[in-house]
């Protein structure tokens, strides 16, 4: 899973990487433009690139689903 950390941009969340390990690694996918969890599509396997397939675009935001609901505030 070393990908993972080249994926995590966002400042906000490197301060918890003590939390995601004890998450076990289960990753969820928010969409900062539809504002909620959604299910992605990675159009070539050697990218780490994510497509929200409900706006089919890639402003993703990588993360646990426990860590994105209380981040986004998510009900
Ligand atoms: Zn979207």
């Amino acid at each position: 899973m070393s990908w993972f950390w080249d994926l995590v941009n966002i400042e906000e969340f490197w301060d918890k990487r003590e939390d995601f390990k004890k998450d076990r690694w289960e990753i969820s996918f928010y969409c900062k433009d539809c504002k909620k969890l959604v299910e992605v599509d990675r159009p070539d396997p050697k990218w780490y690139k994510f497509i929200c397939t409900i706006c089919k675009w890639t402003n993703i935001v990588i993360w646990t689903e426990e860590g994105l609901k209380s981040n986004y505030k998510i009900k």
